[in-house]
């Protein structure tokens, strides 16, 4: 979301005459776009706004300001904090940016005031010539109790479904072939009668988009009439981000995520009945308030039973301001620890033998590039959203070929271009 955050920025700022530097001390401008969700990610940009309190003091005419979920959440105290900060945007102010930069009529240098925001107005952007994002919905209704989401982004608001096929159709018309639908709930989209599987069929039917996806589900949320959809329609890529969080109903509760695991298992059955083949990722979090040995085993057990081809697993923090924040953090910090790395081991070697059933497989693949560590490969996306490594030089970027799968570890493929398809 941030990404697509930064690039719809970026692009309002070319369009009013601005322009991209290479290096720092080249900038009269430099925008930090922040996220709240974890302690770690704050500490971060703090961190960064140290670095250029020195550079502001060599070059005191640079700008910098500080936009999005962090922006929202301290407002006017971070310039409290961190007086070099010239200006403080919040989630739905940020694209105001150069309004205030020009010092147009209404605008100041701290805004953090929701409601002000007309979503249908924010264009499209391409993070590459081949690929987008874009984003279906902002902000979210959901308070689950660890969460800081819903006070820094507000109330959820769909962007109208006339807007988002028209937004697809330009991108494709400008050479983009796949796209990734965003929110923080996609399930719970809805303008009008249309909701999200609605959504996935008008965009489908109506644009010519080749591959589509799109993240974050909530298993709340995510209906049989989806993955019907998703049965249904070879555009949609067969990949679902679906947080878990925890494998125990007492902690889910207390998370606030209105959803049991049996529940969750059956959506996940679901899906795997309706779709032979099917990538599935997942959040999980360890320690959470008064989670004991017993509910930290649900969570592997959990693991085990669904085997997720890769999953993003953290330790609890407290995010000031949210409910879990009122109850004790009584995990010690080694226990969080200890309990973290051995879901990541288990997760890891899942990871390892689900991508080993990939081998012999051939998978349309998304080219993106030379591979980041050797010259001598080029990198795709699966349709499972994995990365894929092969030798060809004469791949286009943004082409996509049918790679048959010869190796795998648990994180990378390793594929070569499968001739006849
Ligand atoms: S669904 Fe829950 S975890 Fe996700 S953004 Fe909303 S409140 Fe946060």
């Amino acid at each position: 979301m941030n990404l697509a955050d930064s690039s719809t920025l970026a692009s309002a700022l070319i369009t009013r005459g601005y322009r991209r530097v290479e290096h720092e001390q080249d900038a009269d401008l430099i925008i930090l776009n922040t996220c709240s969700v974890r302690e770690k990610a704050e500490e971060r940009v703090l961190g960064r706004l140290g670095e250029l309190y020195q550079h502001k003091r060599r070059k005191p005419s640079v700008k910098i300001a500080v936009v999005g979920c962090m922006a929202q959440r301290l407002s006017q105290d971070l310039r409290e904090r961190v007086p070099h900060v010239d200006m403080v945007l919040g989630t739905d102010r940020l694209f105001e940016l150069p309004d205030v930069l020009e010092g147009n009529e209404g605008t100041q240098a701290v805004m953090t005031a929701f409601g002000h925001e007309d979503i249908d107005m924010i264009l499209p952007v391409k993070e590459t010539p081949y690929s987008a994002f874009l984003t279906i919905s902002r902000g979210c209704d959901n308070y689950c109790t660890y969460c800081i989401v819903p006070y820094v982004r507000g109330k959820e608001r769909s962007h109208s479904a006339e807007y988002l096929v028209d937004s697809v159709r330009k991108l494709v018309d400008e050479g983009v072939v796949e796209i990734t639908l965003l929110g923080q709930n996609v399930n719970s989209y809805r303008h009008g009668d249309t909701d999200f599987p609605g959504l996935l069929q008008r965009v489908i039917r109506e644009t010519g988009v080749k591959r589509l996806r799109f993240m974050t589900s909530h298993p709340k949320d995510l209906s049989r009439k989806l993955v019907d959809v998703l049965a249904d329609e070879p555009r949609l890529l067969p990949h679902v981000h679906l947080p878990l969080q925890s494998g125990s109903n007492r902690i889910l509760k207390m998370m606030g995520r209105i959803y049991t695991i049996e529940h969750y298992f059956k959506i996940v059955d679901y899906i795997r009945e309706k779709l032979p083949y099917f990538s599935l990722t997942t959040d999980l979090i360890v320690g959470f308030p008064t989670e004991t040995d017993e509910e930290y085993e649900m969570t592997l057990a959990a693991v085990h039973r669904i085997r997720y081809d890769s999953a993003f697993m953290f330790r609890y923090s407290v995010r000031p301001g949210t409910t879990a924040a009122k109850l004790p953090d009584d995990v010690p910090e080694d226990v969080k620890i200890a309990r973290l790395n051995r879901l990541i081991r288990l997760q890891q070697e899942i990871s390892y033998e689900v991508n080993q059933r990939e081998i012999g497989q051939i998978r349309t693949s998304l080219v993106e590039g030379d591979s980041r560590r050797s010259k001598e490969y080029r990198r795709a996306r699966t349709e499972g959203n994995k990365t894929v490594l092969f030798r060809g030089d004469h791949a286009p970027v943004g082409s996509i070929l049918p790679i048959r799968i010869t190796a795998a570890d648990a994180f990378t493929l390793h594929g070569e271009i499968a001739e006849n398809g």
